[in-house]
């Protein structure tokens, strides 16, 4: 007797065509619905990503801190997907305001403190910039569509290496990360138009400062770890390593900057 149809696609029977349609029909039902379910979580993240610079960064906050103004910046935190940096189960608070950990005891910086390092350094689109603490490489994404190469330096390998995946699967194409202790900076690469460093220091290290260009910027958070540090802002100007303008910005927290002369 025969079947009016089975839903399996062995050869040989005459119902084989009208089912290997119909898996086919079922399987671009399946694909198209999740590809709308993909879309409205994208429309999602961009209306969740609009609402973080408008109410946590291109605004006064309530601790003084000022507003960020730089529309490239503006832009660059619109358009980056920072769901994309965090794990599945803190996807839900990736445009939260506050920091969130990625593992190994660090975490990836609060929105408003990535923006506001960010216009500090005055990106432009010609700059070769250096970042200290890649970590998720959340920063380094930021920073990519601002400038012409970022190189970021993360000494925990792990960390490191699934954030240099990471970004090679979003299809950032100017950005170097490489395992290692940033505390002696990127020598082969050096001389920066500017350098970020994203863990807190107990001091500037002189190989940093070494390695910016005059006339350049770095953005450093300096002070004891677990204790409140400042955010500093250091211009080195055309006469060098002695030709240093130091500014206490705002009080930050960062997780410690590793590594160092006392570790080699
Ligand atoms: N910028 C990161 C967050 C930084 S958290 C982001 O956007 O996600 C600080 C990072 O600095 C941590 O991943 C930590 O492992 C790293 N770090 C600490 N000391 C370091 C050192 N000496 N050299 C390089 N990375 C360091």
């Amino acid at each position: 007797m025969r079947r009016p149809f089975a839903l399996t696609c062995s050869g040989g029977r005459p119902a084989s065509k009208t089912c290997r349609h119909l898996l086919i029909s079922l399987f671009f039902f399946v694909t198209a619905g999740e590809l709308v379910f993909a879309q409205d979580d994208e429309e999602k993240f961009r209306r969740l990503r609009e609402e973080m610079v408008r109410t946590q960064i291109a605004t006064l906050r309530w601790t003084g801190f000022e507003a960020v103004r730089d529309p490239r910046v503006l832009d660059s935190l619109r358009k980056t997907p920072r769901h994309r940096f965090v794990a599945p189960e803190l996807v839900p608070y990736a445009y939260d305001d506050r920091p969130l950990p990625v593992g190994y005891g660090q975490t990836i910086s609060q929105p408003y403190i990535v923006a506001r390092m960010t216009e500090l350094l005055e990106p432009k689109s010609e700059h070769r910039v250096l970042e200290i603490g890649t970590g998720s490489g959340y920063q380094a994404a930021i920073l990519s569509p601002l400038v012409a190469q970022v190189y970021t330096i993360e000494i925990i390998e792990p960390l490191g290496t699934a954030a240099r995946q990471r970004l090679a699967a979003l299809g950032y194409k100017n950005i170097e990360v490489r395992v290692g202790d940033g505390y002696f900076g990127w020598p082969e690469k050096a001389p920066f138009d500017s350098i970020i460093v994203t863990a807190a220091a107990d001091h500037i290290p002189p190989p940093l400062i070494e390695q910016l260009k005059p006339g350049g910027r770095m953005v450093i958070p300096v002070g004891n770890p677990f204790q409140p540090q400042m955010l500093v802002l250091v211009t080195k100007g055309s006469n060098g390593a002695r030709d240093l303008q130091v500014r206490s910005l705002m009080p930050v927290a960062f997780v410690p900057l590793t590594g160092g002369p006392k570790s080699h």
